[in-house]
């Protein structure tokens, strides 16, 4: 039906007639007798003169013939692709008439979301969102091809199964041919993964669709896409190679640039120079120690385990309530208070004073401490908490990212492996250790002995053969060395409290394979769609989503979650229950 794609065209089409095909954007009159009319496809739009007495309104479906000509002297659109040019004189077919659209579509004024989803059709035809969709198709075919140069199988694993052991709540199918039992959905397809191991497959992959029943977020959907891989009788370094190649390929094919190798950070230095667990390298602002200008202080506020602040550069006209403000996330976050000290130029050995409510407890030499560490400037503004010192690195981390990230779509594409991850994250109320990543992770071999301990303390100090992916502040993934040994995996299933009858039941058929001679094993998985958001320069995941659900995880295009007929019911053996609130 067509020869050219509307937004395709340029000044070395002058001359040719040409068909395309796509939606009316838009109509403006022309004089009396003729109409522009923009016409508009996956590719962009494309002006065409036609006959004014046409009725062609706002989304008609047609096809326009003409030939490509200049647009007059002055009329050019620089701010357009096509914009030298335009066709006319032209024929015009209509193809399909339409409704006027609840939304005007080229520009993404402010529309409710859940309009833009419940016309999702409609919302795709936008060319940010049609430049997504490209962006995204970019990504997967870029991932296929990094992993099958490597050596990696794709195998598909199966989306009805029993539960596996992420850690967020499934979502469950009832068996209509077993009433009263359930599938699991795949919250990943980790444990297939590693009975591929066992079966030989040495390097698989797959892009899979994973489900978690989690509260939704900005980089948060129920079903969401992994590079999922596993292979067989290599190191961590050799994993995090192969993920780096697959995203770099991935960067690359999107940008246009291929990112610069990936550095590599322990948990530990992350936790004390960033706060967190997925730093935001983008920017500096880093946790500065002050511990020890403090060892002596009068001041009792800082008499503590740990004291650390931060610079913000130039941040030092920031008014009281402002102040205030972050005084009161600051506590909400879990600190004890938040002292707050202007930068100001002074009659001092440094130099600066510090203008600030508690600056008179503190000695010269103590306030000249924090001038130094932090190598504050006059205009400057110094951020201080002390308490023990995970809550001040959490608590100054998050102030960090508050009062310096900078927008998504700046600094470039910050890659950073994360690396040694403690084994446990937490002790829970009956003392039993929490993992930080799923019971297959293997612990640090030098940290073997620790795990013999009664001591929380030692046990909280494990390091684990766990890395996670991060970009720009967001985690992408997460992966593991797997313990392969059965001895290892009974003493991890015992401290985490699950009995071995519970892990026959829940793993056994992992357990039993692994007796049939299971090879040293690891593997990694990430997100896709985050890291497709942040290629394409998105906040939010479901930009990158033909499809997403809303943040209450609904979807307002099929109405789904939605009742079951009682015929359906029935046969699986339910009864819906009135909601207790
Ligand atoms: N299955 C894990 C996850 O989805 C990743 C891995 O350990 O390979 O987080």
């Amino acid at each position: 039906m067509r020869t050219d794609y509307c937004g395709d065209l340029r000044a070395a089409d002058i001359g040719r007639l040409v068909a395309v095909c796509g939606w009316v954007a838009r109509r403006r009159e022309h004089g009396e007798h003729l109409a522009f009319i923009d016409v508009r496809d996956r590719s962009g739009l494309v002006q065409c003169v036609v006959d004014g007495a046409h009725d062609l309104r706002s989304e008609y479906v047609v096809r326009v013939t003409g030939a490509v000509r200049q647009r007059p002297e002055g009329t050019a659109n620089p701010g357009l692709p096509t914009g030298e040019i335009e066709l006319g004189p032209c024929e015009v077919e209509i193809l399909s008439v339409a409704e006027p659209p609840p939304f005007q579509i080229d520009e993404r004024v402010e529309v409710d979301e859940t309009i833009r989803l419940r016309y999702r059709y409609l919302d795709l035809r936008a060319e940010r969102m049609q430049r997504n969709l490209r962006v995204r198709a970019t990504v997967n075919s870029a991932l296929r091809r990094a992993m099958e140069a490597q050596g990696f199988t794709e195998v598909e694993t199966p989306m009805l199964i029993a539960s596996t052991p992420e850690g967020a709540r499934d979502f469950v199918v009832p068996s209509r041919l077993s009433p009263g039992s359930f599938y699991a959905l795949p919250q990943s397809p980790q444990l297939f993964k590693q009975l591929c191991m066992v079966g030989g497959v040495d390097r698989y992959y797959q892009i899979a669709r994973c489900l978690r029943d989690e509260d939704l977020r900005a980089d948060r959907q129920f079903e969401f896409m992994q590079l999922d891989a596993e292979a067989s009788f290599v190191t961590q370094a050799e994993v995090l190679a192969f993920i780096s190649e697959a995203v770099a390929e991935a960067a690359e094919a999107v940008t246009g640039e291929r990112p610069a190798e990936v550095p590599v950070m322990t948990w530990r230095e992350a936790q004390e120079r960033f706060g967190s667990d997925k730093p935001d390298v983008r920017f500096a602002m880093e946790l500065t120690e002050l511990t020890d200008v403090f060892a002596q202080t009068g001041f009792n506020a800082f008499k503590a385990e740990c004291v650390k602040g931060i610079r913000v550069p130039g941040a030092g006209d920031l008014g009281r309530n402002k102040l205030d403000s972050l005084t009161d996330q600051a506590k909400r976050w879990g600190a004890k208070g938040l002292v707050w000290m202007r930068v100001e130029p002074g009659d001092t050995a440094t130099g600066l004073a510090l203008n600030s409510p508690v600056a008179k407890f503190l000695s010269d030499e103590e306030q000249a401490g924090i001038v130094v560490a932090l190598g504050a400037e006059a205009g400057d503004l110094a951020l201080i908490v002390a308490d023990e010192r995970p809550p001040v690195n959490h608590v100054l981390g998050l102030l960090r990212l508050e009062l310096g990230r900078p927008p998504v779509n700046q600094g470039g594409f910050n890659f950073l492996w994360v690396v040694d991850f403690p084994l446990f994250e937490s002790i829970d109320e009956q003392g039993r250790p929490i993992s930080a990543h799923h019971p297959f992770t293997m612990p640090h071999v030098e940290d073997w002995a620790l795990l013999d301990s009664t001591d929380p303390q030692d046990l909280l100090a494990i390091r684990s053969q766990a890395y996670d992916l991060v970009l720009n502040g967001w985690e992408l993934g997460s992966g593991s060395v797997r313990i392969h040994r059965s001895d290892i995996q009974s003493r991890i299933f015992g401290l985490l409290g699950i009995s071995p009858a519970e892990a026959q039941a829940k793993f056994g058929f992992l357990l039993d394979a692994f007796r049939y001679g299971a090879p040293p094993h690891a593997g990694f998985a990430f997100g896709i769609d985050r890291l497709a958001a942040l290629l394409a320069g998105e906040e939010n995941i479901r930009e990158v989503i033909a499809f997403p659900k809303t943040q209450s995880g609904a979807d307002p295009l099929t109405s789904a979650p939605s009742p079951l007929d009682p015929t359906q019911l029935a046969e699986l053996g339910l009864r819906v229950l009135p909601r207790t609130t």
